[in-house]
């Protein structure tokens, strides 16, 4: 077993999705990896199926057209040169997982991101919401760093970062979403009250940590878009980006998109919160 400062690496996360390159998880070129699992539930996710680990329950497997799932004892087991991606398998489910996912070492995953190092400035780690794993980003990120690259977490905001000094001191910045911060809409929205997201912000910004903080705008909430963009703009001032998402209902879960309208927010209705955040002094804010 090989050991890095004293951490065994045999430790394992499950990895949904690399993307090798990419230019909008941060500056420069980066690649992200998108871990499965996360603790908040929205209704607005626009990657569903990594909100939940699978449990084996053997649904999809018949339905794969391709043959690439197949049960092994209690196990569904993907192989992914059988794969030919067409997302059956997460329809099918109803549990918000995928089958389609690799536990991996970080040394595996080193091995996957290898090629790739000559030509990124650094990593983004996403998901699901990749937090779950602290113990194995901080070793991944220390690697990075050996390397020379730099390290992001795009974070959901459920992570007390304030109680893990070790994270932040291999982390070189985090990209925020801050959904809402009307307790009884959070809490409709995402399935818990915003308290923890809203002491990170805090805290990271009086860390200087924050890379970037994210708002989804939803169309026709405007007392909830309101609160929520005059909040962020009130704290973040000129200290990060301040990134306006414009809700569009594609990858939504179809239940949702009947509760959250099948329109996407409109240009002219989000460009109106930029305004309204920059004119409270989030001079970095943005429409996406
Ligand atoms: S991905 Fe979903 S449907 Fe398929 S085996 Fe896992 S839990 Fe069951
Ligand atoms: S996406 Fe899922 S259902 Fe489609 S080929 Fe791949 S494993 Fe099979």
């Amino acid at each position: 077993m090989l050991w890095i400062e004293g951490y065994s690496i045999m430790k394992k996360a499950p990895i949904n999705k690399i993307i090798y390159f990419s230019n909008v998880d941060g500056p420069g070129n980066r690649t992200s990896i998108f871990f499965q699992g996360c603790s908040f539930h929205c209704h607005f996710c626009h990657n569903p199926e990594t909100i939940s680990l699978c449990q084996n329950c053997g649904r999809c497997v018949p339905q794969c057209p391709a043959k690439a799932l197949r049960m092994e004892g209690r196990q569904v087991v993907w192989e992914e040169a059988k794969c030919v991606q067409c997302d059956t398998c997460i329809h099918v489910c109803q549990l918000f997982a995928s089958p389609r996912v690799s536990w991996l070492t970080v040394e595996e995953l080193l091995s996957r991101i290898n090629r790739a190092l000559p030509y990124i400035e650094g990593i983004t780690t996403s998901g699901g919401d990749c937090t779950l794993y602290p113990d194995f980003l901080k070793e991944l990120f220390s690697r990075m760093h050996q390397a020379g690259k730099t390290c992001l977490i795009d974070a959901n905001g459920a992570y007390d970062f304030s109680k893990d000094s070790a994270l932040l001191s291999v982390c070189d910045g985090i990209m925020l979403d801050v959904k809402a911060v009307l307790p009884a809409w959070h809490q409709w929205l995402i399935g818990q009250a915003p308290d923890p997201v809203l002491r990170n912000l805090d805290f990271l910004l009086a860390q200087h940590k924050l890379q970037e903080v994210r708002t989804v705008i939803l169309p026709g909430q405007e007392e909830e878009n309101k609160a929520t963009v005059q909040y962020v703009a009130h704290r973040i001032q000129d200290a990060c980006d301040y990134k306006i998402i414009r809700y569009r209902p594609f990858g939504v879960k179809e239940a949702y998109q009947k509760e959250l309208g099948e329109m996407e927010t409109a240009v002219e209705e989000a460009e109106a919160y930029v305004r309204l955040a920059q004119s409270l002094g989030a001079s970095r804010a943005y429409m996406v």
